[in-house]
């Protein structure tokens, strides 16, 4: 369906041609674009927040509808039961996860989340208490182990381990990531990786770092932030304890959108694994009787607190029936053809000079690539900009450019790639 190969060419009549033979080419007209002179903008930055889908509008107008006419009785009529909102979501997301469905639960956003999921799961004792992370995580990940440590009365410089990139690169081997685990052996608690590292762009072997966390007795959980609608996962399968992600960025599912949680089902099924409850994670049968004593539903939704936030819910309800329609597997390997498309452009620009960031190999990465400039990094956003291409800049000189699949073509990649040729 989509070629990943040296078969690429740089021209626009090549770009137009994979537009042409693009399955999935009729997903951009399901989006709103901002505009630029008048046309849509080219948007490379689905990886920060995702374009609003547009059936978004009437999915809200639904929920209005049932709030304003049937109020209370919402929760039980209307449209979709808001009583079981969490659980309209639940599917798809099951789907691109690689998990079963009692392992997913959508709840508050990412780092509130993380939070919850840490305090289940990391039990310091005297001995096993240390975290391994990477080094230059996601700031907000950062924070959350900072304060998870020193809650539990723990000094960060002890007990949290980043792992750096070596030898002057700016990636991480995953032989390192491995060899850390296993010297760290029965000091560590806990592995907390992001699945895919915001910055370089790189995606991490999940499943080997699963299995290095488990040989040691540690918790292997992971960050999905830039990996949910991007990248297909087995979590089931890898075994990986828990997960965390937001739906804001590939899942397009608007700011501050409610965040997904995986959970395992060894644990998840366990009612007695420790967790903070509220009422909604309650067994149903019971959570109506308001009676004492907290019984967990024997599922992901057992870390349910709260009432179900629908009006945060459902962009992403609406926003998945478009992932359902073209099918994970299938936007992996588009995004695989994209971003492929992307590099090879890259190496035909002989005149300017760039590093690579993100790694090379397309199983080490998602949509993103990440582009350092040593100079004219500011001025090369700026032009982009002029010319209606929103892309990321970082000081000094980093571009990330994210072509996402549901709504990037081509001739959009080839676009950015002929601006980049006039410098
Ligand atoms: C985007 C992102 C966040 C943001 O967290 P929120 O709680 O949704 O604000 C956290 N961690 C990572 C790795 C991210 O990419």
């Amino acid at each position: 369906m989509y070629q990943y190969s040296n078969s690429y060419i740089a021209s626009p009549s090549f770009a137009e041609t994979m537009d042409a033979n693009d399955p999935l080419a009729r997903f951009k007209s399901q989006f709103h674009f901002p505009k630029h002179g008048g046309n849509d903008v080219i948007y490379f930055c689905g990886n920060s927040l995702g374009l609003q889908p547009k059936n978004v509008a009437a999915a809200i107008e639904t929920e209005l509808t049932t709030w304003r006419e049937l109020a209370i009785g919402g929760y039980f009529g209307g449209t979709n039961p808001w009583l079981h909102y969490q659980e309209y979501t639940r599917s798809t997301l099951a789907g691109m996860m690689g998990a079963k469905e009692n392992e997913i639960t959508v709840m508050n956003a990412l780092t509130v989340n993380l939070h919850l999921l840490m305090l289940s799961f990391y039990k310091p004792t005297a001995t096993r208490f240390k975290i391994i992370m990477e080094a230059g995580a996601f700031p907000s990940d950062q924070y959350a182990v900072e304060t998870l440590v020193k809650h539990f009365n723990l000094d960060p410089e002890t007990a949290i381990i980043e792992i750096k990139p070596e030898g002057g690169k700016k990636t991480i081997e995953n032989s390192a990531i491995v060899t850390a685990i296993e010297a760290a052996g029965e000091s560590l608690a806990m592995v907390l990786f992001g699945g895919i590292n915001y910055y370089t762009g790189q995606l991490f072997d999940i499943q080997s770092i699963t299995a290095a966390a488990h040989k040691v007795g540690a918790i292997a959980a992971f960050d999905l932030a830039h990996v949910a609608g991007n990248v297909p996962m087995q979590l089931n399968a890898w075994n990986v304890d828990f997960a965390v992600w937001c739906s804001y960025k590939y899942l397009n599912a608007g700011p501050g959108a409610v965040g997904g949680v995986f959970v395992h089902e060894k644990h998840a099924t366990n009612i007695d694994t420790p967790r903070l409850g509220g009422w909604w994670g309650n067994d149903e049968a019971t959570r109506f009787k308001m009676e004492k004593g907290f019984i967990a539903k024997p599922t992901a939704s057992g870390w349910n607190m709260s009432t179900a936030q629908v009006f945060n819910t459902v962009n992403l309800k609406a926003s998945l029936t478009i992932f359902e329609d073209a099918g994970m597997q299938n936007l992996r390997s588009k995004s695989i053809a994209l971003t492929g498309y992307l590099a090879f452009l890259l190496e035909q620009l002989t005149s300017l000079s760039f590093t690579l960031i993100t790694p090379s190999d397309p199983n080490q990465r998602g949509a993103q690539l990440c582009l350092f400039f040593e100079e004219k990094g500011k001025e090369i956003y700026q032009k982009m900009k002029d010319h209606g291409i929103i892309v990321d800049y970082r000081e000094p000189g980093v571009i990330r450019v994210a072509p996402a699949p549901l709504y990037c073509s081509f001739k959009d990649v080839y676009r950015f790639y002929e601006i980049l040729k006039s410098f």
